[in-house]
């Protein structure tokens, strides 16, 4: 569950970049987030992962409160979502299998374990056999199937997604827009910043609209824009 309460944002430079943002997601829900660019949405997002903190209002993750949340505790919250960047991020010098296992032996699975996880997700983004290669060997596409693995390696109850589809061409978005939407099926929350319209048009689901700091709407099975 993600909860925003009255959520004010403005960075030092004065901007307010969230303006009485209240919302609330539900678990399982499939949500994307949509405006212009500099709308907010980046803000919107960092917030839910305590990446920017906001100004003043409440946001509730799962159980945590993070008015209330202290700074060892952050890595707990992160535990429950998975992040999936427009870049990919994957760490250059470690091979597929590396980059995914990372992730859980910083929070201490044992090998085996981590094994079949890794293998688990692989499997699910349908790229077993490229577990020993480096990420500059694989395609756009693959790097962000690998991306996606690696966030839902731990599987966290939330996966949020700020442009998965920015760098890609459009079938190879449609490949990882079936895989976040799999992952949805399982019973994940899915939160994704997109400005890609024909995605939003195609695969319809909960649309929040940011413009300029505000909220403008917020449509079950909505359009990319206000009357698609
Ligand atoms: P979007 O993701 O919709 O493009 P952002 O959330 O990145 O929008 O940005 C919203 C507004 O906040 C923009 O005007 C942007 O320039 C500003 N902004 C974003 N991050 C910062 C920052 N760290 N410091 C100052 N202003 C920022
Ligand atoms: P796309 O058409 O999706 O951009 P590419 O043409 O980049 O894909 O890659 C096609 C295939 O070739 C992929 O399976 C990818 O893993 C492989 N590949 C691409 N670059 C390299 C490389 N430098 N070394 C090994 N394999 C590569």
């Amino acid at each position: 569950m993600i909860e925003f309460k009255h959520v004010f944002k403005k960075y030092t430079n004065d901007i307010e970049a969230a303006s009485d943002f209240s919302i609330k997601i539900d678990q399982g829900e499939f949500v994307y987030v949509v405006g212009p660019s500099g709308a907010g949405k980046s803000t919107f997002i960092k917030m839910m992962y305590r990446e920017e903190k906001p100004t003043s209002g409440q946001i509730k993750i799962n159980e945590f409160e993070l008015d209330k949340i202290k700074g060892h505790e952050i890595p707990y919250l992160r535990r429950e979502l998975g992040i999936v960047f427009q870049d990919f991020k994957l760490l250059p010098k470690m091979t597929v299998f590396e980059n995914v296992a990372y992730a859980l032996q910083v929070i201490e699975k044992q090998p085996t374990e981590i094994q079949q996880r890794v293998k688990r997700v692989l499997d699910l983004v349908g790229l077993a056999d490229k577990a020993d290669a480096f990420p500059n060997q694989l395609s756009g596409g693959e790097q962000q199937r690998i991306a996606i693995a690696r966030a839902i390696a731990n599987q966290p109850g939330i996966v949020i997604a700020d442009e998965p589809t920015g760098n890609l061409d459009p079938d190879t978005a449609g490949g990882i827009m079936d895989i976040l939407e799999e992952i949805n099926q399982q019973g994940t929350t899915v939160v994704m910043a997109t400005h890609n319209s024909g995605i939003v048009n195609q695969r319809k689901h909960r649309v929040i609209e940011i413009e300029d700091g505000h909220i403008i709407r917020d449509q079950r099975k909505g359009g990319f824009s206000k009357n698609e």
